[in-house]
């Protein structure tokens, strides 16, 4: 067996990255498209001891789970991993890899893992559901400026204005900055030589609001013609914001330091409404957030409507409550929560977020809302230590203490992939709350917080997956923790 062997594979498994797996000659074979339930010929890539990688080549017998992809760039555009797949196969897919990253990673039984799984919560649309796109600008091979996504694990780009993931005003922000870009000859951002002017085009669409906010991510502080963007720009439908975002770094990053508005509002506004988490359907109460450029906000907002109501149910508050919640962003969470409970602590890294949550608990006249500028791994243990140096160092001066901070109800935490710090992890087992709710983007660093945590005096009660993310290899997942012997 050598690479470039053409072979015939069955594929049984899927990994967690949504490679199909199939098994030759005693190896584990790993191809991106192919789907569990499909035969198909495959080239060899690369071989390793035990496994090795292979490109699709042939499709001998269709899985029952395969279908045809809505967009013609699915297979070459990394932001879609899954579209050849049903979407009723795609949650069983998902609901598969949180359990195996419970039970691998975790170390949790089986038996165990699958008590506490609920079913996963499935989207009613799985396409246009983005209200946000960030679209890296560069050249094509004929020397003219094109807008789209990266090729899987590359930064070659795949021209592509309409993305079936995203909202249709996404197409006319892009034309309107494109066209703009021929006319006045402003060249893209070349990231090899680092010359060239855009780099990318953030866009945010208020499902609820119908606001539309772009923000342009560009090496200098001005553009050419500035005024004629800007004019064609806000003769879009629902224009609210427009903002010019410096970054002269050579980094994958997409945002720099440096945002200026140039015409409107620092952001957008939008509103998200509570459901009932028997059946998802709205019950009224509704809160309204302010959203910078620079802020993270969730991106699939239907979704996020049925997590953030799970989160609530989760959280069994009653009114008496303090809770804290870290990694809190815009505050959504906490706000959402607020109504329900005495006091909500926010902990967010982002000054501009820490600002919005602030200006959103005003905006929805809550005022037992208090947020913390910060890392959830400082400012957790500077509260648990206050009264030692360390403790005040870190906090704001006159912070007040009390009791009820360091030993709250609840705790809620929703970190970004990487999952929490361990001395996040740590911190939390001290304030001894009885129920913590791990929100993750990440099964994997989910499962290993779990296992901390548990190893920490506290039991997994019920696990839920939320697909927020149709199409793609990713899972938002829900976990109600709580301290044992409480
Ligand atoms: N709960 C919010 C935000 C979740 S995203 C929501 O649902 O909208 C994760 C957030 O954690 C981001 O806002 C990010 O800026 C923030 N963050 C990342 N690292 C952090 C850290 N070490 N401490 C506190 N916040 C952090």
């Amino acid at each position: 067996m050598q690479k470039n062997d053409l072979i015939e594979l069955k594929i049984e498994d899927m990994g967690a990255d949504g490679a199909g797996i199939g098994r030759y000659g005693g190896m584990a074979f790993f191809v991106k498209d192919a789907v569990i339930g499909d035969t198909i010929t495959a080239r060899i890539m690369k071989l390793k001891k035990s496994y090795g990688y292979a490109r699709l080549t042939e499709i001998k017998e269709a899985s029952p789970n395969r279908v045809e992809p809505r967009c013609i760039y699915a297979r070459a555009c990394g932001g879609c991993q899954l579209q050849q797949m049903s979407y009723e196969s795609q949650l069983a897919f998902k609901q598969k890899k949180v359990r195996e990253h419970l039970i691998r990673i975790g170390g949790f039984g089986e038996l165990f893992t699958d008590r506490v799984m609920e079913p996963i919560v499935g989207m009613e649309e799985p396409f246009a559901y983005r209200n946000k796109a960030q679209f890296p600008i560069g050249t094509d091979g004929s020397g003219s400026v094109v807008a789209g996504f990266y090729a899987g694990r590359t930064h070659h780009i795949v021209a592509n204005t309409n993305c079936i993931l995203g909202v249709p005003v996404n197409e006319d922000v892009l034309h309107a900055v494109l066209d703009y870009m021929k006319e006045f000859g402003v060249s893209a951002y070349e990231e090899g030589t680092k010359t060239g002017w855009i780099r990318h085009v953030l866009i945010r669409y208020g499902f609820d609001s119908k606001e539309v906010m772009v923000c342009i991510i560009a090496k200098g502080r001005r553009l050419p013609a500035e005024q004629t963007l800007v004019e064609r720009l806000c003769a879009i439908e629902g224009m609210k914001s427009i903002s010019l975002n410096t970054n002269t770094k050579d980094t994958n990053v997409i945002l720099g330091e440096h945002t200026r508005v140039i015409w409107g509002e620092p952001g957008i506004t939008d509103a998200l409404y509570l459901r009932d988490p028997s059946d998802f359907h709205r019950i009224g109460d509704k809160t309204v957030y302010g959203i910078s450029p620079q802020s993270f906000y969730q991106v699939n907002p239907v979704q996020t409507e049925k997590l953030y109501s799970l989160v609530l149910e989760y959280a069994g508050l009653t009114g008496t409550e303090t809770v804290w919640d870290l990694y809190c962003g815009i505050g959504t969470i906490s706000l959402f929560l607020a109504r329900y409970a005495k006091q909500v602590y926010g902990v967010e890294v982002v000054p501009q977020a820490v600002e919005d949550a602030r200006q959103n608990a005003g905006r929805n006249g809550i005022s037992n809302a208090e947020f913390f500028l910060g890392k959830a791994e400082e400012v957790l243990p500077a509260f648990y230590g206050m009264g030692t140096q360390e403790g005040n160092d870190i906090l704001p001066a006159g912070t007040a203490l009390s009791e009820e901070m360091r030993h709250p109800d609840v705790i809620v935490v929703d970190p970004p992939r990487k999952g929490c710090d361990a001395n996040c992890i740590e911190t939390m087992i001290r304030l001894q709350a009885s129920r913590i709710v791990y929100v993750s983007c990440d099964s994997a660093t989910l499962a290993r917080d779990l296992r901390k945590l548990c190893d920490g005096g506290y039991g997994v009660e019920r696990v839920r997956a939320v697909d927020q993310f149709g199409q793609t290899v990713h899972v938002e997942t829900i976990v109600l923790i709580q301290k044992k012997n409480s």
